[in-house]
């Protein structure tokens, strides 16, 4: 039933968004709630329900193309010009692979992207993306079926795999085109190095079987990334010897970009680095400046003032001994922002700091604003930024103890993403 004062259903919203904020980009953008502010277009017709209001107070993520575009340069110098193919596995670590595959595959440096699961490529393809896209993971062979259709390089490692791609390509008319993951001594993906030639053999020379690129993984032990890297380069010396071509050689993530260069083979292929979060170590500081990519923003609900007695929160987690004021954001845990920011973190809003004091609970965050009422409905909050140090993604990641990582992957995927 349908009940005309209901809520607009969250994907009309989201086309709403898209559409009315002069989207230059593919429509396809619009449906996925990825907006673009492209200046001030006209809106287009036809969005006759609801429009976007830019005082919506619902969270919201934005992603800083200046930023991306800065990090994915640096990257590009440390490989010394080298392609990068960039990882946006795992929904793009959290942040969002329809917003963040696009907007990367644009700039030029990228050679291509990296996906774990089928559904992030194919969802990338959709957003327009038509440079290579390679998925690092085995799959069955509905789903390499479908990559092979949908122009997306699966990888093998498995001993079954000639069997599998040779059914596969019966299927689609033609060889299937993969990568091959070669496991150097992880042992977490790949062919295990050691008895990988007879298997490589067969698939370079199956007919069913293209193959587009090889590669392994390090484990970020410097020492036995060396190792590694020299297993990698013996198998490597082999294949050349038989004259077996392998495609694309690539290897390096964000670690070996930094550390190993004699690693850097055909391509390169960071994602934590392109994120904005480089190794950890004083020489990766001086060797790239990367900067924060992502903001998390929303807008203050409610401002209200309490008297000393008064308290904020679930059992009464704030209970000023002053008279103050207090500023309620529609943002939790849910979107993303850690209930261990309460007590710990700060948000930004109109270039002042006020702390988490009321709790962050599963939608909502209450903050202290103090003796002065210096904030109002509507303003915006920044929890998560580059704009002050005290919102760095780095700082909340270490003051509330979760790690950059943790921090990024917990973004609620519903959350729109804006691209400014
Ligand atoms: C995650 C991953 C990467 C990227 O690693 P970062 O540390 O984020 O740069 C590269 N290759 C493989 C196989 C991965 O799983």
């Amino acid at each position: 039933m349908d009940r005309p004062s209901s809520p607009l259903p969250r994907r009309r919203f989201l086309q709403l968004t898209g559409t009315a904020m002069g989207l230059a980009t593919t429509s396809a953008c619009a449906s996925s709630g990825v907006s673009v502010n492209a200046g001030s277009g006209p809106a287009p017709t036809g969005a006759t329900a609801r429009a976007y209001t830019p005082t919506r107070s619902d969270p919201w993520i934005e992603l800083d193309r200046a930023a991306w575009a800065h990090n994915v340069r640096e990257a590009a110098r440390l490989a010394d010009g080298r392609p990068i193919l960039a990882v946006v596995k795992n929904n793009a670590y959290g942040l969002g692979d329809r917003a963040v595959g696009p907007l990367l595959a644009d700039m030029p440096q990228v050679g291509g992207l990296a996906a774990v699961r089928v559904e992030e490529a194919l969802a990338m393809r959709e957003e327009g993306v038509t440079k290579p896209i390679v998925v690092m993971a085995e799959a069955d062979e509905d789903e390499i079926e479908e990559m092979a259709r949908n122009d997306v390089l699966p990888s093998v490692w498995l001993d079954d795999a000639p069997g599998r791609l040779q059914r596969v390509s019966r299927r689609i008319g033609r060889p299937v085109p993969v990568q091959l993951f070669i496991d150097t001594g992880m042992n977490r993906e790949g062919m295990p190095h050691a008895r990988a030639r007879g298997w490589i053999e067969e698939l370079v020379h199956s007919q069913y079987v293209d193959v587009n690129g090889t590669y392994t993984m390090f484990t970020h032990d410097l020492d036995f990334d060396r190792e590694q890297h020299a297993r990698f380069e013996e198998l490597l010396a082999w294949a050349r010897e038989r004259n077996l071509p392998l495609g694309t050689l690539h290897a390096a993530p964000t670690y070996e970009l930094f550390h190993l260069p004699e690693a850097h083979y055909d391509m390169v292929r960071p994602g934590n680095g392109l994120f904005g979060n480089p190794p950890g170590d004083d020489k990766a500081r001086e060797m790239a400046d990367l900067r924060p990519v992502f903001s998390l923003k929303t807008r203050v609900v409610r401002v209200e003032h309490l008297e000393p007695g008064d308290s904020a929160g679930f059992n009464r987690t704030f209970m000023p001994d002053r008279a103050t004021w207090v500023a309620l954001l529609p943002i939790g845990r849910t979107d993303g922002y850690p209930s261990a920011a309460n007590g710990t973190c700060e948000v930004l809003i109109n270039g002042r700091l006020y702390p988490v004091a009321g709790g962050v609970n599963s939608a909502h965050t209450i903050l202290d604003i103090g003796e002065e009422r210096t904030v109002e409905v509507g303003d915006i909050a920044t929890l998560i930024g580059p704009d002050h140090p005290a919102v760095l993604p780095h700082t909340v990641a270490e003051r509330t103890e979760l790690g950059f990582l943790r921090i990024i992957q917990s973004m609620n995927p519903r959350l729109p993403r804006r691209v400014v």
